[in-house]
């Protein structure tokens, strides 16, 4: 059985980038989402809570999301993933840097990929990917919940916690009253409408998101306000 969800948002680095830390305090196992900049602040939560970091995984490799991927990575060992779609972006981090004036952080050499409906696990948890591009090709968004697959095998407990942990981190996909912009290379603006009303709006109302940028909603409220979706 799993324990009560560990859910800490930290945003990070100039753009202010919402760095997910997810972790099971019943196994001590976690996943970092998007850890943008600003990796001693993510590893002080992860000593706070005493938690072993299994998977890094960003939603897209803009820098403001990419940036501490290296040194997190050096850190704690954690394999790093990313949509393939977004490698080249991700190889391109200095012209990213130029755009915005900062110096090009710390690089790796990315070989693992998440592609659609692939699951992440870190104790009795799970997230679900979803391939959304539009923002850029590689987008992805995570549908976080209590795992089908417990640690140890048990029989699934579908109790109160996995109601409350269940959970969209959107990335750059879907805003508080707005969208991602699809200026940049790689975006599209068709496609990330398309994403968002075929792989998001069709989720449960009630699912609460984590956008990469700004304050939480849910996807009943977006579907009902957004003036992008309408
Ligand atoms: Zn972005
Ligand atoms: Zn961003």
């Amino acid at each position: 059985m799993a324990g009560k969800l560990i859910h800490e948002v930290i945003p990070v680095g100039i753009l202010r980038c919402n760095c997910s830390i997810l972790g099971d305090p019943a196994t001590g196992e976690a996943i970092v989402v998007d850890p943008g900049d600003e990796i001693e602040r993510i590893l002080e939560i992860i000593r706070r809570h005493g938690l072993k970091v299994r998977t890094i995984v960003s939603t897209h490799t803009h820098i403001d999301h990419v940036g501490g991927l290296a040194g997190l990575h050096r850190a704690t060992g954690a394999p790093v993933l990313i949509h393939e779609a977004d490698l080249e972006l991700y190889k391109n981090l200095d012209t990213q840097a130029q755009w915005l004036g900062v110096p090009t952080p710390a690089m790796m050499r990315i070989r693992d990929f998440v592609k659609e409906d692939d699951t992440l696990r870190w104790g009795g948890y799970e997230a679900r990917v979803l391939h959304t591009p539009g923002h850029t090709q590689g987008s992805i968004s995570l549908v976080v919940d209590a795992s089908a697959v417990p640690p140890g095998g048990e029989l699934p407990n579908v109790a109160a916690d996995s109601v409350v942990a269940a959970r969209l981190l959107a990335g750059d996909t879907l805003f508080h009253g707005s969208i991602g912009r699809t200026d940049l290379p790689g975006g599209s603006y068709p496609q990330i409408l398309s994403s968002i009303r075929e792989k998001l709006l069709t989720l449960p109302d009630e699912l609460v998101v984590y956008p990469g940028h700004g304050d939480i909603t849910t996807i009943g409220s977006e579907r009902e306000f957004n003036p992008f979706l309408r």
